[in-house]
């Protein structure tokens, strides 16, 4: 990896400084007080990363799922310089536009699922659900359907911590001491090849349907605006539904009239082989949200892909009421055009189908360790399970945070997992040498934990 003049001179001195003033002063997601390790990154090419003290690490998490053609790429920052220099910044509230967010707009919706033809810029995937749930509320409210204002979502999902975004995420650490959620939210159970025991012996699909239909019965299909979910789920453990889950969810569901809205914050731009999940699983949705990849991370941006039916509810009359200050922000739309041209012209589709399968035939021989439960892959998505008991399918008592961290440390390996599995979304970029630094490292690290979590030297 190449130094960069830009870079601060690493040393234990700057790292000592930077450290304590970021114990000192920041406020991190997911840290407890008393943890007093830092990792400070000043530097990423490619897969890689390094840190200030000169560690070079491969970033097999694609810093959170969204460095889609790796890091430090010159023509993203060339974008960016240039969009800066001529028009650093407008919005698109009532008749302002720009000619980035015009021409972001037209590419997205040549590239999209059939249908959805209309785009609402954000700045991340939270913002973009909040969107997604307000149009699918304000859809039926034009349309004489005031009363309907429930959303369905699933246990487990992940859709970001905004208000309405964070209620209908379905794991109770995002609602527990923040009080009252966003009224109106039902989560049913999502379907899962592995832990099957919610299914008491049951086909995934067919439980979950029959759930479904049940509970659209309960609440009344006139009262439902819409279901939300990931195609496939990334937080939750890279849990891939069976193939027919989401077109027969999506059949009931315009069969009562009821919206749904695809969360592709992570599984868009390429992930799965696929400009969009949603076209692996042959689905069209009423709404899709994406941000991350959209950028590759490298500005904050979202954009939430809508058809013509709801745009057309929900623009008429005094039209849709509410955006962001950086909605359609130039100099974001710049660098995702930018960066959407890269993923084009280096295939990076097609890297993810086979990379993606390659990492698969190699890691399938990780499931012989005695504490690894199911190795999942669509593209370059993966999800590692990793259990105390094979036959009982229970999670490791420490769940998985100390693995990540020893392949960070003796691996030099970033990957971040749930409690119950490893995330591996490497950038699309990854080559075979990469690939294979990755699974020599699980290897070593996965050989080593003990069933009850403990990691032996
Ligand atoms: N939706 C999904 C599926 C995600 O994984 C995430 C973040 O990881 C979000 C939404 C939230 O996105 P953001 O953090 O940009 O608000």
């Amino acid at each position: 990896m190449p130094t960069s003049s830009a870079v601060p001179t690493p040393g234990p001195d700057r790292t000592a400084q930077w450290i304590q003033s970021d114990r000192d002063r920041l406020i991190h997601p997911n840290l407890p007080s008393s943890c007093t390790d830092r990792t400070v990154m000043v530097e990423g090419r490619g897969c890689y990363v390094r840190d200030s003290e000169g560690n070079r690490y491969l970033d097999a998490a694609a810093a959170l799922g969204m460095v889609q053609v790796g890091h430090g790429r010159g023509e993203i920052v060339e974008a960016a310089a240039a969009q800066l220099g001529t028009l650093e910044c407008f919005h698109l509230w009532e008749t302002m536009s720009n000619d980035k967010a015009i021409e972001l707009a037209a590419r997205l919706t040549e590239l999209a699922p059939d249908g959805l033809d209309r785009v609402f810029f954000t700045s991340g995937g939270a913002e973009g659900n909040e969107i997604a749930l307000r149009m699918a509320r304000f859809f039926h409210y034009r349309r004489q359907q005031p009363d309907r204002t429930w959303i369905l979502s699933r246990d487990t999902a992940y859709h970001g911590i905004a208000y309405g975004a964070g209620s209908v995420s379905g794991l109770p650490v995002y609602h527990k001491g923040f009080g009252p959620q966003l009224p109106h939210v039902h989560h049913l159970t999502a379907p899962d090849l592995y832990q099957t025991a919610a299914y008491d012996g049951e086909d995934a699909t067919e439980f979950c349907l029959q759930e479904l239909r049940e509970t659209i019965e309960r609440i009344g299909a006139n009262r439902i605006a819409a279901m939300i979910g990931e195609p496939v789920m990334s937080v939750g453990g890279a849990v891939m539904p069976p193939p027919d889950y989401w077109p027969r969810v999506a059949e009931l569901l315009r069969s009562h009239g009821i919206l749904l809205i695809l969360d592709e914050v992570v599984t868009a731009y390429g992930r799965t082989g696929h400009w969009f999940a949603a076209q692996h699983f042959g689905v069209r949705p009423d709404l899709l949200v994406t941000a991350k990849g959209i950028t590759s991370g490298y500005v904050p941006h979202g954009a939430v892909l809508v058809t013509e039916e709801v745009t057309a509810a929900v623009t008429a009359s005094t039209g849709f009421p509410i955006g962001f200050t950086y909605t359609g922000h130039p100099t974001a739309c710049a660098v995702a055009l930018a960066n959407l041209d890269l993923i084009e012209r280096e295939k990076l589709l097609d890297n993810a189908t086979a990379m993606g399968g390659y990492l698969a035939d190699r890691l399938a021989t990780l499931r012989d360790l005695p504490v690894v439960g199911d190795v999942r892959q669509i593209g370059l998505m993966m999800g590692i399970e990793l259990v105390a008991d094979k036959t009982a399918r229970t999670q490791l008592p420490t769940g998985t945070a100390p693995v990540a961290r020893a392949l960070r440390e003796d691996a030099g390996i970033i990957l971040r997992g749930n409690p119950r599995s490893l995330l591996v979304n490497p950038p699309l970029v990854l080559d075979r040498a990469a690939a294979d630094e990755l699974v020599d490292g699980l290897h070593s690290v996965l050989a080593r934990v003990e069933p009850d979590g403990r990691i032996r030297p």
